[in-house]
Formats: structure tokens, sequence, C-alpha cells
């Protein structure tokens, strides 16, 4: 699991970055998460290849989490693309979208499959081979949702002495693979784990943009190997992110240390700081693993390092 940042700014975008929009690449996948307005070139920037994209994530519809789309969508028609872009985002874009495409006269290839959010509760919108995608809300000025991607356990490995060791014929590995014990021609049984090691950790990523402070939020997220959090203001400003429905670094802190995840992303910046470094020094002062997002940076989930 990698994890692209095209946009760290909020609502301003400076000259420094672009507004909200992530690329988690997973099994050679790539998912892209906000498409603030930028978003296409920033791809571009990237090397991200657009037919790549076939699952899209809109977090709520403010500007700086959308306004990418529209382009977006009219260049992969351009590109002469075919297969369907499924489309997940708050239920009354559904609406919006059909009537801007026609409004600005823009005529599809492919099929937009949308799949609306809703609810105050955690919902799972994507389950295949090798993760699912949960989604569930925040708490922002208007209906604004989040979303929790999941690797699937993998298989455990097999050791290679063990099926020389017990001749273990092929039609069986796969189940064993899945956990099921050896059971020997005399009767005998041969426990799984004196066969097999164990798979690698599954590993996770949170997306939380827009959100003010609440505790259920570190509820949604347990565990989560990474877990970004908008961290629009700093310390100082703790009544203004409340009144606009953000966080602070502090907010991000306290969510990242309740959920126990393993490292913190932060972003979403206010154009106010033109150096991010001071919002990350006051995050890691209650989360050291905290790392502030940057355009054009990647991280490997695997390979983070506490720091
Ligand atoms: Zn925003
Ligand atoms: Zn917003």
């Amino acid at each position: 699991m990698k994890l692209t940042i095209l946009g760290s700014s909020s609502a301003l975008p400076t000259s420094e970055r672009n507004p909200s929009a992530h690329v988690l690449c997973a099994h050679e996948r790539f998912f892209l998460i906000d498409c603030g307005e930028g978003t296409q070139h920033q791809l571009r920037k990237n090397h991200i290849r657009f037919s790549k994209i076939n699952h899209i994530f809109i977090s709520h519809l403010h500007g700086d989490h959308v306004f990418g789309l529209y382009g977006l969508l009219s260049t992969l028609s351009l590109m002469g693309r075919q297969t369907p872009v499924h489309l997940y985002a708050p239920q009354n874009f559904g609406q919006m979208i059909n009537s801007h495409l026609n409004d600005f006269d823009i005529h599809l290839n492919f099929e937009l499959d949308f799949i609306p959010l809703s609810g105050k509760d955690p919902v799972q919108i994507l389950d295949d081979k090798y993760l699912t995608v949960t989604s569930f809300p925040l708490k922002h000025r208007i209906p604004t949702f989040g979303f929790l991607f999941r690797d699937k356990t993998a298989d455990r490995n097999i050791k290679k002495e063990s099926i020389e060791k017990y001749k273990i014929p092929v039609a069986r590995i796969n189940s064993i693979k899945k956990g099921a014990d050896l059971v020997l021609n005399d009767g005998t049984i041969i426990k799984n784990e004196e066969l097999t090691t164990s798979p690698p950790e599954p590993l996770s990523y949170a997306y939380c943009s827009d959100t003010k402070y609440f505790k259920k939020l570190s509820s949604y997220v347990k565990g989560v190997s990474l877990l970004y959090h908008e961290a629009t203001f700093g310390r100082d400003l703790s009544s203004l992110a409340k009144m606009s429905g953000h966080s602070t670094t502090v907010d991000a802190a306290h969510i990242a240390a309740e959920a126990g995840a393993g490292a913190l992303l932060i972003g979403h910046f206010s154009a106010r700081y033109r150096d991010t470094g001071g919002l990350l020094e006051e995050t890691r002062e209650l989360f050291p693993v905290t790392y502030a997002a940057k355009d054009g940076m990647t991280l490997d989930i695997g390979k983070l390092k506490p720091l």
C-alpha cells in the first residue's frame, strides 16, 4: 500500500499546495480519494496513469474536495476510456454530477457507476479479492464521510520443508494455506502452526477530512496502520476550528492516540501557514509518529518507521 499526496491545502490553494486529493495504490490498483482543483495536473506530475483509476471517493461537496472531478471525467472520456468508473460520493451528488455533465455538454464514453454515501454508521462500500473499503460519517458543516481501506489477511506461508517432510499433495496445499491441519494416512493430525508461518499483518489506511474532533471517530479507525487526519489549524486556533467544523493539530493527535494508529499524517493546512513545520512539531509533541503531508510525497504504508 502506497499513498501519494496530490494536494495538502485546505480551501485556498497556495503556490506550494493544491487542494485535497490522495491516491492510494494497493495491489496495482489506484484509488483516488477526493479530487480538488488541479488533480489532473498533479496526476500527470506524479506519473499516475489516468486509466489505472477505477474508483473515486469524494468525502463531501465542498469545492476544495470536488472541483477537479468534472475536468477529470471529461479528460477520461476524451482519452477514449471505456471501462466504468465507480464514484462514491454523498447521495445528493448523483443528480448534481449528471446535471453538470449535461449543462456542459460532456458525453462520457464510459459508465459512471454512482454509489451514494449516506447514514450515521460505518458502511462497507467495496469488497473485492484484496481489500475492503468502509465509509464512516465525519462531523463537518455538511454531510461528510471518511474512508477506511483495509487489506484482507493474506494466506499463511507454507514451509517448504513441511511439504517435503509430510509429502503434502498439491491438492491439499491451498486448504493448509487457509489454516487447515494436515491429517496423515494413519490418522495423525499435524497442526497448521507446524506447517506454516504467519502472513504479514494486513495494512490499512484511513482518510479523515474534513471534520471537527469527536471522540467516536477513533472507534471507526481503530488500529489503522496510517491515519490521515486533517489539521487545518494550529492549537491556538481551536475556537476557529470548532466554529468552521475543522480540527487542530491537537485534535488530530488525540484521534491518532485514541485509535492506536501506527502513524499519523496531517494535512488540509490553512493557507495562513507558509511553512507547516510548526504544525508538525505541535502534533509530534502528542503523537510522535506523525508526518506532514506535502504535495508529491509518497508514503509506503508497510514501511513507516517510528521517528
Ligand atoms: Zn476542505
Ligand atoms: Zn469542507
